[in-house]
C-alpha cells in the first residue's frame, strides 16, 4: 500500500485501493420525445437513486499494463465487456500519464443489484470506477468533467456519478439536478429467471410508436420544458422541502412509456406491476427498460409491509423483493476506506 493522499473529499485514505457504494437507480418518470440524428431515442426522465447498492472495490499499482475484473455474479462478464473494464480502459486513454505510474488495474464488484433489471446496475458499476480512478491517480476533475467522460460510455451513467434526483434529457445524459428526495422508499420486484434487454425494448417501441415521434428540435425541446415546469417535478421540489401535503398525487404521475412497449410481450411483468399498484397505495411502475417494477412507499415500515403483501399474493420463489430508501447521492465511499 502507497503513502497516504489527501483527496478532494477532505478525507484520508490509502492511496493504492477503495471501496465506493454504486446505487441502483429507478425512472420516476420517462417520456420517449421522439429521434436524434445518432439513433438513439431522445428522453426526458426522471431519475432517482436509491439504497440498493454493488460494493466496487479499486485497486490500482505499478506493474503490467493491466485491467482484471472480478465479480462472481453468473450473468455478469469479467472480461473488456464489462462497463466497469470499459470505464477503466477510457481513463487509461483520457489519462495516460497517470495511467502509466499505476498501470495495473483491478476492480472487485460484490453485486447486490440485479443484472439487465432497468436499475443502471452495470452504469453504476462504471460510474464508481470513474470516480474511483479520479481519486485514486489524483485527477482533481470535478463531476462535470466526470459526466462528460461518463457520457462515452453509456447513457446512465452520468447520473450515476452524481445520484440523488435529476431530470435528464438528451439520451439521459443531459442533467438537470433537482433538490433531493430522501425521505421515500420503494418496493422492489423482479423474476430472477426474467431479464430484458434495454436496446431490445427501444427497438419494439420504435415498431410500435414510430409514428407518435417529435422530430423537430423545437417541438422536442418544448416537450422538455413542460416536464421540467410540470406536475411531477412540481411535486418532487415539495417533497424535497418536507411537505408531504399532495403525496398522494405521485401515484397518477409515474410515467414509464417502455411500459407500452414491454408489458404487452410480457404478461408476467403486467401481472406483478398490477399487483404492485394494488398494494402500493402511492403507485407502481416498470424501472426503465424492466423487468423490474417498483411501488412507492411512505417510509421503510411501509415499505415492509407492501413488500409482504406482495409475497403473499405471489409466493413464486422465482421473484425476488427487496425495500430501498430514495437516497440522495450517486457513487459514494463505502466503509472501511476512510
Ligand atoms: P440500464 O438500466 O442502465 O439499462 P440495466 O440495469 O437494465 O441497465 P445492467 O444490469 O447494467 O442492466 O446489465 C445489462 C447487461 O450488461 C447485462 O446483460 C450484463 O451482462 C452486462 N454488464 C456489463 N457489465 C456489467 C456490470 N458491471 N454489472 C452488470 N451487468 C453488466
Amino acid at each position: 500500500m502507497g503513502a497516504n493522499v489527501t483527496v478532494n473529499l477532505g478525507v484520508e485514505m490509502t492511496a493504492n485501493s477503495l471501496s465506493l457504494w454504486a446505487p441502483a437507480k429507478v425512472n420516476l418518470y420517462l417520456e420517449i420525445v421522439g429521434d436524434r440524428p445518432d439513433g438513439f431515442h431522445e428522453l426526458s426522465t426522471i431519475f432517482q437513486s436509491i439504497g440498493l447498492m454493488d460494493r466496487v472495490t479499486v485497486a490500482v499499482h505499478s506493474g503490467p499494463a493491466k485491467i482484471s475484473v472480478d465479480c462472481p455474479h453468473p450473468l455478469v462478464p469479467n472480461d473488456q465487456t464489462n462497463l466497469a473494464y470499459r470505464a477503466a480502459e477510457l481513463m487509461v486513454q483520457a489519462f495516460p500519464d497517470a495511467a502509466s505510474r499505476q498501470s495495473t488495474i483491478d476492480i472487485a464488484i460484490a453485486k447486490n443489484t440485479p443484472v439487465a433489471a432497468g436499475l443502471a446496475g452495470g452504469s453504476s458499476n462504471a460510474a464508481a470506477v470513474l470516480v474511483a480512478l479520479n481519486m485514486l491517480w489524483e485527477l482533481g476533475l470535478t463531476h462535470q468533467a466526470l459526466q462528460d467522460l461518463a457520457a462515452k460510455l453509456g447513457s446512465d451513467i452520468s447520473f450515476c456519478v452524481s445520484g440523488g434526483t435529476a431530470l435528464a434529457t438528451g439520451r439521459g445524459e443531459v442533467l438537470d439536478p433537482l433538490p433531493s428526495v430522501s425521505d421515500l422508499w420503494v418496493v422492489l420486484g423482479k423474476y430472477d429467471n426474467l431479464s430484458i434487454s434495454t436496446p431490445w425494448a427501444y427497438k419494439r417501441y420504435r415498431e410500435l410508436f414510430e409514428g407518435e415521434y417529435a422530430r423537430d428540435a423545437n417541438t422536442q425541446t418544448s416537450r422538455h420544458d413542460q416536464v421540467r415546469s410540470g406536475a411531477m417535478v412540481r411535486l418532487l421540489s415539495q417533497l424535497a422541502q418536507g411537505s408531504r401535503d399532495n403525496l398522494d398525487k405521485i401515484r397518477a404521475l409515474l410515467r414509464n412509456d417502455l411500459e407500452r412497449a414491454v408489458l404487452p410481450d410480457h404478461n408476467k411483468i403486467k401481472t406483478l406491476r398490477d399487483c404492485f399498484q394494488g398494494q402500493a397505495p402511492l403507485g407502481a411502475m416498470m424501472s426503465g427498460s424492466g423487468p423490474t417494477v417498483f411501488g412507492i412507499a411512505a417510509d421503510g415500515a411501509n415499505a415492509k409491509l407492501i413488500q409482504s403483501a406482495i409475497r403473499q399474493y405471489i409466493p413464486d420463489p422465482d421473484l425476488s423483493l427487496w425495500t430501498a430508501p430514495f437516497i440522495a447521492q450517486g457513487v459514494h465511499l463505502a466503509p472501511n476506506t476512510v
